[in-house]
């Protein structure tokens, strides 16, 4: 078990161009179980490799938030999004790399994903509510797209000072916590 540092903005390597990954070897295997670990750890919903300093195109989603019957973690490697649609929907979104900070961001209430599974299984998932926000959220982090992206000017002000006082008032050890009741953090 490890539970890994997840990088927080403005840490530039949120920012990373990612790769696709060509073998689903031991070390892949790994960086799954520890991402896992991780997302468990901070009761995240849903984690990007690039959010602990990867930059493989993989993220994970909680099973529960997958629809799935266990907590299993649901692993996509080198996933898109294939459709999107059915309108919009506007909710707050948090962030294991923004913590404290919640948003509201607009987006497609429905997509579907086609992904591999950590051995190289293609799959498809489609969602909506919690589990389409949660698959786009995660591939953003992907492309390098973050929160503090999706809102105006004064709000990304605010999360910049926010973020300023959370690196100034933190040594780097405390992480982004989902609490009961708090929206989603992924
Ligand atoms: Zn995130």
């Amino acid at each position: 078990m490890a539970v890994l540092d997840v990088v927080k903005y403005p840490d530039p390597r949120l920012r990373e161009p990612t790769f696709d990954v060509e073998v689903f070897d031991d070390a892949l295997q790994e960086l799954v179980r520890d991402l896992a670990d991780t997302m468990f750890a901070l009761n995240g919903a849903g984690i990007a490799a690039i959010q602990v300093g990867r930059l493989e195109r993989v993220f994970l989603i909680d099973g529960r938030v997958a629809g799935r019957n266990d907590d299993e973690p649901v692993v996509f490697v080198n996933p898109e999004i294939v459709e999107e649609g059915r309108g919009i929907s506007i909710s707050e979104e948090g962030c294991l790399s923004f913590p404290g900070v919640f948003v509201e961001v607009k987006r497609p209430r429905w997509v579907r994903v086609r992904a591999k599974d950590q051995h190289g299984q293609e799959f498809e998932i489609e969602g909506d509510g919690l589990l389409g926000r949660a698959l786009q959220h995660e591939h953003d982090h992907l492309t390098g797209r973050l929160l503090v992206d999706m809102v105006g000017l004064v709000k990304k002000e605010m999360i910049k000072r926010k973020m300023k006082r959370w690196h100034s008032e933190n040594d780097g050890e405390a992480d982004a916590r989902g609490d009961e009741g708090s929206p989603v953090i992924v």
